[in-house]
């Protein structure tokens, strides 16, 4: 395989331009069974890490999907994490905030979802759309808020931001979490077929919404919107992965792998029984056995 997960990861130590970031690696047919066979290999291995890390309770894991639409989200989310304990699991969907969350700063919604140490929560989208969509479309504009908070130029607006991201995700490391930020990187072309295949295809037809048309349109402005958050935002401690999201079965491959390695890192062991105890366990052994 051509493209491994480490080529995709950015971590402060060198720049993102989103022109030279592949939509897809071209990986050709072939390669297909290869890669859901490792991805199965993945689901399985991940699982095994899930216990560990809930059994051990020290950390908590936080994965983050950005990605236009229909860049295969759900889809991921569906195939990758089927190998995760769903009592060790959340997944929250990050969609517009409501009013009660618009009264709150930006992070509120998200801070109330992380998960308690031993669990993961996926975040289907996140706190990243309050630089990315609410730039593009230019919605900070219409917030709520002191005139010393919004009286400033659109950089200076959002790297206020980046900061405060950055600070926040830091301050998950050092409190005993670890924060997995993807992107999947679907092509104009790609979105174009999967968003028609949206309307073609009746069961799909609830996903679709004319609003992504609208946002489709200002494709470049999110390209440069993605480009300065993940350059702003890419840290040693929260890295994030640029993953090529034209060929579904790769991407899923390939976030599978990321997904590992993180746990893998993370290194959660088996709480050991304690001298004590395993006196205990091995009398209590001994009184089953007579039964
Ligand atoms: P799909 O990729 O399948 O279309 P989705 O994640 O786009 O799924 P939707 O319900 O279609 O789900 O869209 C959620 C919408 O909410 C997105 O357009 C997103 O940009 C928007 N959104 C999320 N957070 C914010 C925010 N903080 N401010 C404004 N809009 C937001
Ligand atoms: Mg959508």
């Amino acid at each position: 395989m051509t493209l491994t997960i480490e080529d995709c990861r950015y971590a402060g130590d060198r720049t993102f331009r989103i022109a030279d970031a592949p939509t897809s690696a071209h990986m050709t047919k072939g390669d297909r069974a290869k890669c859901t066979e490792l991805t199965d290999e993945n689901r399985v291995v991940m699982g095994e890490l899930q216990d560990r890390l809930y059994a051990d309770g020290r950390e908590g894991l936080v994965i983050l999907l950005q990605a236009m639409d229909a860049a295969g989200k759900d889809s991921t989310i569906r195939h990758v994490m089927s190998g995760m304990n769903p009592q060790g699991i959340d997944v929250y969907g990050f969609k517009q905030p409501t009013a009660r969350e618009l009264a709150h700063d930006y992070l509120w919604r998200a801070a109330r979802c992380l998960p308690e140490r031993g669990k993961i929560a996926l975040f289907n989208r996140s706190y990243y759309e309050d630089v990315l969509v609410v730039r593009v479309d230019g919605l900070w504009h219409g917030y709520r808020m002191p005139k010393r908070c919004l009286d400033c130029s659109e950089d200076e607006f959002f790297s206020r931001r980046f900061g405060q991201i950055r600070d926040f995700e830091e301050h998950l490391y050092q409190n005993g979490y670890h924060v997995l930020k993807i992107f999947l990187n679907v092509g104009l072309d790609e979105q174009r077929k999967r968003l028609l295949a949206r309307i073609d295809d009746e069961s799909k037809n609830w996903k679709f919404s004319a609003s992504d048309l609208a946002e489709r349109e200002h494709w470049d402005a999110y390209m440069s919107a993605y480009e300065a958050a993940i350059n702003a935002t890419a840290t040693k401690h929260a890295p994030w992965y640029v993953v090529p999201a034209d060929q579904k079965w790769h991407a899923r491959y390939l976030v599978s792998q990321a997904v590992v390695n993180v746990l893998k890192d993370m290194d959660p062991h088996y709480p050991e029984v304690p001298a004590g105890e395993k006196d205990e366990l091995a009398a209590c052994k001994a009184r089953l056995l007579k039964e």
